[in-house]
């Protein structure tokens, strides 16, 4: 019942759009603004608003440019840091832990663990079928157990204990930044945790998957020791850039 198009994932720049059937909202400008009307084949108005999780370039990189189209919701502090380098034309607040209704779907943005301002996930319900997904991107851990009627789950999926400590060792990357990417964004052992706690998912896709310390192979066969349901992750290189692609 819930659509997800991956429009950009990872460090380099992420966009999504979500759809309940009956209203869509993107998530996250953050690839230049005419990429995105370009990706999506100008369909950019079709979207309520664009929800933004935080600050950081490769989450808001085309706010400026999407907030001529449609609004820009985020949660004051969010928004304020976005204004301080790009003029937004149109905006809305989000208010934290309460619905905010567009159209269709009520959407309460949670506090995720993040080195940005106001970071947020947001939890989806549509009040058309009353079911929910829930978006996390960039965050260290989730304290959270959803509802059970939450069947979806996009969320990041960053990188691989394993596969950083040996990229520290062989020195390409340096300590601190595996430090930072610790305390930062999800790793595959934390996900295993996350789908642990929330067992009502049915459906799971994996977002900012990092290139450098992450192998999205063996990263689906450790998942699904404990997630027998589907697993959609974003194949770029395999230019099928604007769809899911099921694994
Ligand atoms: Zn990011
Ligand atoms: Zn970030």
């Amino acid at each position: 019942m819930f659509e997800v198009n991956i429009i950009a994932s990872g460090s380099s720049g992420n966009c999504y759009i979500i759809s309940d059937g009956k209203t869509k909202v993107m998530i996250d400008p953050g690839i230049p603004g005419n990429q995105i009307i370009k990706k999506t084949k100008h369909k950019v108005t079709e979207c309520e608003c664009c929800l933004v999780s935080h600050e950081h370039g490769d989450h808001v990189r085309g706010a400026g440019t999407i907030s001529r189209y449609i609004p820009i919701a985020a949660t004051p502090e969010t928004l304020n840091e976005i204004q301080h380098k790009q003029l937004i034309m149109m905006s809305k607040t989000l208010k934290k832990n309460v619905h905010n209704v567009f159209n269709t779907l009520a959407i309460v943005p949670f506090e995720v663990k993040h080195n940005a301002i106001d970071p947020v996930g947001f939890h989806i319900t549509s009040l058309e079928w009353l079911s929910s997904l829930v978006f996390v991107t960039d965050s260290q851990y989730l304290k959270y157990k959803f509802p059970e009627r939450t069947k979806y789950m996009v969320i990041e999926c960053n990188y691989d204990e394993e596969i950083l400590t040996e990229n520290v060792v062989y020195g390409k990357i340096k300590g601190w930044l595996a430090d930072k990417i610790r305390a930062n964004h999800y790793s595959v052992e934390t996900l295993i945790k996350t789908l642990k706690t929330n067992t009502q998912v049915e459906k799971l896709w994996l977002i900012h998957n990092s290139t450098e310390n992450l192998d999205i192979q063996s990263t689906i066969e450790q998942i699904q020791e404990v997630y027998k349901n589907d697993i959609y992750t974003y194949q770029k290189e395999m230019g099928n850039e604007d769809t899911n692609h099921k694994r």
